[in-house]
């Protein structure tokens, strides 16, 4: 596997946390000449923190909006995957959304967004957070559910359609059958959908009925919750114990 590609929450993550066990998948990766891209929900802010803190060179947020790269100084840029008037519409939107529905919770990192906003749901009532996708439904935005928000945004934003540009313009010599996608959540979906090679951990239980698409490998039990599951699957990948 020449490209990690995975989900943070929930994936890279344990019970919330990350922990030491993060180190030993980024060792563990690099020891057998793979790169990690995580690719995620969360805003192009926290893309900024895993890039000037982790030994990562490409970061892929807000669901698929926005590439994060570093370059071998350290300069990160960031290329946008949709249109300034799909930003815009979105900014339009949000203060529209804000002001129909009150009881909707935008997230605190929604500052630092820019090709999406996301909502706390865990903050509001269910049949508000109905009512706010409702009107979302008839604002015509598109939005998915992560395991920690509901994100909303507008243009052809996915973590599919953001990997499949990754690969075609950052790395064109890595074909898709080459990488390995780890996701645990509906928002993980495009990808299950359409990569060859995907591991859901084993925490991705409680959303498994609601997928269409389920990821090609479903790992099971407490010891492959998050991180702990994507850490046993890859040694045994590294290892060259699987087929897919
Ligand atoms: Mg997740």
């Amino acid at each position: 596997m020449k490209i990690v590609f995975s989900d943070f929450d929930g994936t890279l993550t344990v019970n919330g946390k990350l922990g030491a066990f993060f180190f030993d998948l980024l060792d563990i990766i690099e020891k057998n000449n793979s790169e990690l891209v995580i690719v995620s929900g969360r805003s192009l802010s926290w893309g900024h923190f895993l890039l000037t803190h982790f030994p990562l060179k490409h970061a892929i947020m807000e669901g698929g909006g926005v590439i994060l790269s570093k370059n071998v100084d350290g300069v990160i840029s960031e290329e946008f995957l949709v249109s300034d008037d799909e930003l815009e519409r979105l900014e339009s939107v949000t203060a529209k959304l804000q002001r129909d529905v009150p009881e909707t919770v935008l997230s605190v990192d929604s500052f630092g967004r820019k090709s999406d906003r996301a909502i706390e749901f865990s903050q509001m009532k269910q049949t508000d957070v109905e009512k706010a996708e409702s009107y979302l439904l008839k604002e015509k935005a598109n939005f998915t559910r992560s395991n920690v928000h509901v994100n909303f945004w507008y243009g052809d934003i996915s973590k599919n359609f953001a990997v499949n540009y990754f690969l075609k313009n950052y790395t064109p010599h890595i074909k898709k059958e080459e990488t390995i996608f780890y996701g645990d959540s509906l928002n993980d979906e495009s990808m299950f959908e359409s990569f060859p090679n995907t591991v859901g951990v084993s925490n991705i239980i409680s959303v498994l009925d609601e997928l269409y698409h389920k990821p090609k490998i479903i790992l099971e039990g407490k010891e492959n919750a998050g991180a702990f599951g994507v850490l046993n699957h890859l040694k045994e990948i590294f290892n060259q114990s699987i087929d897919f």
